[in-house]
């Protein structure tokens, strides 16, 4: 039987088509002509060419010289616009507030100083930060990726420890500031996209655990962030792994939680806004770094490691995962940390499992909006540039 197609599947069809087409062109960095998309794609050249038009008109994409050519008539090369279109990327922590725009090619073309706040962040905080952001970014907005701690669920921040905040609809206190569309990602989740993002995994699968004030994890499977169907996934700093009646009580209100026992904070025997750590205004890398080789914090680093790696271990073998990436603030401690953490994962290797390749993220100092504002582009797009 013939299939017909409806038009909202054809609009569907036409979207997905869009889509493809233009990833090609980011995938490309400006050796992409019409020819090649269509090759790469499968699409006609009518299609592919319609489409192409459609992103010039909508200020994405630009032709640009000449491609090589395989003979006849050099074909025209596409690229990225970056002069138009811009994403704006917040960074909300307890204590600070950054704020960058970048352009279609994820590089930052704007960035506002540093808003440090002496107490937690808050709504009026988040807000100085996207006003700042629409007054002073150079090109126009298409979407805002803001990067923050917290269960989230779409613009909703459900609940955040950390931020001291719960049921907070952060979308809708800014409407009246932009209507600019707000994509809330959760900091881990960011952090893990970043890293897929920058560096990859062999398989585009990747565990991705944040380590910092408080832990969270990302799952990226085939290439896609997995929030799950609550948007909750890779929640793990509040998950109990201590059962006895003495567990330490965790400022969520229960005992025992994952980050009573490898938070940063814990392991180094800080309190919770101590100025080692980096959204704090006397943060010093070199003296975080040293931290850890301190006397009398072995113990608790290798009681850390060994928590750390049980749930590592655990997460991987349910989803098949073979590439974990430890990042947060803990890329700051340097390879030392990491290793006590791969020694229990190598160590305790389930039977008839993939090894783990464990490594540490580049580190928050490293492309720092790039989370936010990758998060944003796959909302706006429905494309990577990972
Ligand atoms: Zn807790």
């Amino acid at each position: 039987m013939k299939a017909h197609l409806t038009p909202s599947n054809q609009s569907t069809v036409r979207r997905q088509n869009r889509r493809h087409v233009l990833q090609c062109v980011i995938d490309a960095d400006g050796t992409a002509s019409r020819a090649s998309i269509a090759r790469e794609t499968g699409l006609t050249s009518a299609t592919v060419s319609s489409i192409v038009t459609e992103l010039i008109d909508s200020k994405l994409v630009k032709n640009s010289g000449r491609a090589s050519s395989t003979g006849g008539k050099p074909a025209t090369s596409l690229r990225l616009r970056t002069d138009r279109l811009c994403i704006g990327a917040l960074i909300v922590r307890r204590h600070t507030v950054r704020a960058a725009a970048v352009n279609l090619r994820g590089e930052v073309v704007w960035e506002r100083p540093i808003h440090r706040s002496p107490s937690v962040v808050g709504i009026s905080d988040i807000r100085a930060a996207v006003v700042g952001l629409l007054e002073n970014q150079p090109l126009a907005l298409l979407s805002i990726g803001v990067d923050t701690p917290g269960a989230l669920n779409g613009g909703v921040i459900l609940e955040s420890v950390q931020m001291q905040l719960n049921a907070t609809d952060l979308a809708a206190a800014l409407a009246d500031v932009t209507s600019v569309p707000i994509h809330l990602i959760n900091d881990a989740d960011a952090d893990g996209l970043r890293e897929f993002s920058l560096v990859g995994s062999e398989d585009r699968s990747l565990l991705s655990i944040s380590i910092g004030l408080g832990i969270g994890a990302a799952i990226v499977i085939d290439g896609v962030l997995h929030r799950g169907p609550h948007s909750v996934a890779g929640e793990i700093g509040h998950v109990r792994v201590d059962f006895t009646p003495e567990a330490p009580l965790c400022n969520c209100g229960n005992r025992g939680c994952l980050e009573q026992f490898a938070s940063l904070p814990v392991v180094l025997g800080l309190d919770a806004d101590a100025d080692y750590l980096l959204d704090s205004p006397g943060f010093d890398a070199d003296r975080l770094s040293e931290r850890i080789s301190e006397p009398g914090l072995a113990e608790k680093l290798d009681r850390s490691h060994r928590i750390l790696a049980a749930t590592i271990i655990t997460i991987c073998s349910t989803l098949d995962i073979a590439t974990v990436a430890i990042g947060g603030d803990a890329p700051l401690l340097g390879e030392s940390y990491v290793a006590g953490l791969r020694h229990y994962c190598e160590l305790w290797q389930p039977v008839g499992s993939v090894p783990l390749q464990l490594r540490l993220t580049a580190g928050p100092l490293v492309m720092p909006f790039r989370g936010a504002s990758e998060h944003a582009l796959r909302q706006a797009l429905d494309v990577t540039w990972g």
